[in-house]
């Protein structure tokens, strides 16, 4: 193990349980639904307004501002560019990184 993947889990919250991290995915994809069955587009709106959609707080999902190997928001499919993530509260880095990641699409 490096010093940079020991320094990582220092920084690691220790009390996020699995979960927690489910119910931010949960409660961020009913949002999605639910916009959906009302005819709007949550993410695009929200985004649009300057306010990113994600919900989870970056310590459930034990986000981190820089990648993890070749994972990173910028190849995440919850990333919406240039700044937001569907799941993840607030501002995230494009090469930033968190447990949620799900690589887009080849
Ligand atoms: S890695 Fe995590 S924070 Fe980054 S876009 Fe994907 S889900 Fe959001």
């Amino acid at each position: 193990m490096s010093d940079e993947q020991k320094g990582i889990e220092k920084n690691e919250p220790e009390n996020v349980s699995r979960r927690q991290v489910l119910k931010g995915i949960a409660i961020t994809a009913g949002v999605v639904a639910a916009g959906a069955v009302a005819g709007v587009n949550p993410i695009g709106a929200a985004h649009a307004a300057g306010k990113c959609p994600g919900t989870t707080p970056k310590a459930a999902l034990q986000y981190q501002p820089h990648p993890k190997g070749k994972d990173q928001c910028s190849v995440c499919a919850n990333f919406i560019a240039p700044h937001c993530c569907k799941v993840v509260a607030g501002s995230v880095a494009p090469d930033g990184y968190c447990m949620a990641f799900a690589p887009k699409p080849a």
